[in-house]
């Protein structure tokens, strides 16, 4: 079958009793290319486009990954305007049904659509057109976008789809964004959990999922859900089950970049807006916040910033329909150019250049998805800070799979060396069926190459090598273990930033996390000799900066040596940091025999110190100076963390 001019009829597969639907023709194939050029007026096709409608034409059950962009919708329409009947569009969202309804009008196709906003009389309409069918004596619906709740909540719907079936009307159920299905993606919706109800009422009637993010855990998901039988590779599928297709996840014109966050609010949305005016001035960005305050905040405050340069717009689950509707509005017109928002806002807009943070590498690359969809170059930054770990521990609690995403986020976050697009390639090819070539090329499905190219535009494959310095930091890391299994056996708790105060010799010293700290002050009675305790009799402090201290207390974390323990109260989720089993064993060394390398050597990158920064003006400005400003940045932590952890 990899001879392109062989003419293969549909069911009358190759000797190997194998399909291939991306290479091979068909004796649909010309008026496939017909209907592109006439109706939609492409020329040619994309990625694996051709592949999936060959296979939706030849009533195929399909689940098609394509990046964001990609084009997945013609991967539909265009089976649906070829031949007769209906086909049901499923879609999340109305900002995005109406592009789509909007767009095929233009073109001349007959499509309606029905969500909770449809009035009876229109929908009376389209129900009536829907059993006449061709013979309704105006033109046949081709194409109908729903939302999920209305195929689960309408009754009338179902029925009348029923009918249309009855006359062999009913073509093909599309669920778009199909991620959506599975509770252990990162944009789970109830509604698309009741899609097992298509195939139950309709076992004839095929189903096309297509979306741009599904992981190892989300496809057998889906398939369970959607009630769809095992996958086969569309470039050699079977005659039964469901066909699989993957397009090349990345996309050259996206640009990874991760930048450090300053610890305190303040500077850090001054840092958001200088880079964003001197990279993006009047341009259109999303900010991805994680939670609908800190939207609400980063959009007012960045607004103040700019004096109004920066035009804010907020979105998220808890803004009203209207206003959502009227800012996507706002949005495309120029009005607004920078939305706030949490994941709610983003599925399949069509503009965005600017990023903030995400918990985890799916649900990022699926918001950065939203950049750059016109092929223009475009900017997806993180902007990230150690102490970000802990606040997002205390959202991912209670997640199924949480911990383990969030700590491939923190490893990507974290990570100075190796290419954004290997990194997001090693992820997601923790699945069988996307290889980690799925990145490179179209035909990777079958290819046996496993390597990833770099992509020479991301930060790390950019970045001068004299810019970052990897320390051995096996003696740090004793010291840090030390305090947090001191502190343990003592009965307190650290948090993060505590750990990173205390090892650095700061805020308050050992005492007053053990014998004072949170509430107990006054308290718990240490015996004399325990007060004594300080930290040079744990090894000394650590000689690593605030930022370079919290980076490696998440490598630690990564590495195992360190772990979250979360307790929650009635108003939130505290994080702390606790020592492993693994601590055990480096700390049961002597400080002596770790610092000659007799112990596994443990090692961490970090940013250069910055040479134009020390040989400024400020270069003599004292040690003390610097600890002071620390101090304070510290203060300026703990107002932001009040009442968190
Ligand atoms: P997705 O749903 O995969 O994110 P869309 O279906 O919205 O992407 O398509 C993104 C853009 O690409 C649209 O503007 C669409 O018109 C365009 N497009 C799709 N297929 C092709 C093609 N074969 N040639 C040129 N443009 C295309
Ligand atoms: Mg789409």
């Amino acid at each position: 079958t990899n001879n392109n001019s062989s003419s293969i009829t549909v069911g009358n597969s190759s000797n190997s009793g194998l399909i291939d639907y991306q290479s091979s023709k068909f004796e649909f194939s010309t008026q496939v290319s017909q209907t592109l050029k006439r109706v939609f007026h492409l020329n040619e096709f994309r990625l694996c486009q051709e592949g999936v409608i060959n296979a939706a034409v030849d009533k195929r059950d399909i689940v098609c990954v394509m990046p964001t962009g990609g084009g997945k919708s013609l991967t539909y329409q265009l089976p649906a305007v070829m031949g007769r009947g209906l086909t049901i569009v499923i879609s999340p969202l109305l900002a995005l049904i109406w592009d789509q309804v909007r767009a095929l009008k233009e073109i001349g196709v007959e499509c309606v659509m029905m969500t909770g906003a449809t009035s009876t009389s229109e929908q009376n309409e389209i129900y009536e057109r829907m059993k006449a069918g061709p013979s309704g004596g105006r033109k046949e619906i081709r194409l109908c976008y729903v939302t999920p709740e209305k195929v689960s909540k309408s009754k009338r719907l179902i029925s009348t789809l029923e009918k249309v079936n009855e006359r062999g009307g009913l073509r093909r159920f599309v669920i778009d964004e199909a991620h959506c299905c599975s509770q252990l993606g990162h944009d789970f919706r109830p509604d698309y959990k009741k899609l097992s109800m298509l195939k139950t009422l309709f076992p004839r009637i095929p189903i096309q999922a297509v979306t741009a993010t599904l992981s190892s855990k989300t496809l057998p998901d889906l398939l369970k859900i959607l009630r769809l039988g095992p996958i086969t590779d569309g470039r050699a599928a079977k005659s039964t089950g469901t066909v699989f297709f993957s397009a090349p996840l990345f996309r050259p014109n996206l640009h990874y970049k991760v930048l450090s966050k300053p610890s305190n609010a303040k500077s850090a949305i001054a840092a958001m807006g200088e880079w964003i005016q001197k990279n993006h001035s009047g341009q259109s960005g999303i900010i991805y916040c994680l939670s609908k305050k800190d939207a609400e905040t980063v959009a007012e405050e960045l607004r103040e910033w700019s004096g109004g340069e920066i035009k804010t717009g907020i979105y998220h689950a808890g803004v009203e329909d209207y206003e959502k509707e009227r800012i996507h509005v706002r949005w495309r017109e120029g009005k607004v150019n920078c939305i706030c928002a949490t994941i709610a806002f983003g599925l399949g807009i069509d503009k965005g250049d600017v990023r903030y943070m995400s918990k985890s590498l799916e649900g990022y690359y699926q918001e950065t998805g939203r950049a750059g969809r016109d092929g223009q170059d475009s900017d997806c930054v993180l902007f990230y800070r150690g102490q970000d770990a802990a606040r997002l521990s205390s959202l991912i609690y209670g997640d199924v799979d949480g911990s383990s995403k969030l700590q491939e986020m923190l490893r990507f976050a974290q990570d100075l060396k190796t290419c954004r697009k290997v990194a997001f390639a090693k992820y997601f090819s923790a699945s069988a069926h996307l290889s980690a070539s799925a990145w490179d090329a179209p035909d990777a499905l079958s290819s046996s190459s496993g390597s990833t190219s770099t992509c020479e535009i991301c930060d790390n494959c950019l970045r001068d090598p004299s810019s970052i310095i990897t320390k051995d930091v096996t003696a740090e890391t004793w010291k840090i273990l030390k305090v947090a299994q001191y502190v343990q056996n003592e009965g307190g708790r650290v948090t993060l930033a505590n750990l990173s105060d205390l090892v650095r010799g700061l805020g308050g010293g050992l005492f007053g996390v053990v014998g004072g700290g949170e509430g107990k002050k006054g308290k718990r009675k240490l015996n004399g000799e325990k007060e004594k305790v300080d930290l040079e009799d744990l090894g000394g402090k650590i000689t690593l900066g605030k930022d370079d201290t919290e980076a490696l207390l998440i490598h630690l974390v990564l590495l195992g040596y360190l772990a979250d323990s979360y307790h929650a109260t009635a108003y939130s989720v505290n994080v702390y940091i606790v020592p492993s089993d693994m601590a055990v064993r480096l700390t049961r060394l002597r400080l002596e025999d770790v610092k000659a390398g007799r112990s596994v050597k443990i090692e961490c990158t970090f940013p250069a110190p910055d040479p134009k920064k020390s040989k400024s003006k400020k270069a003599k400005k004292s040690d003390e100076d610097e600890e002071e400003e620390d101090k304070q940045e510290d203060e300026e932590d703990k107002e932001e963390g009040k009442g968190k952890a």
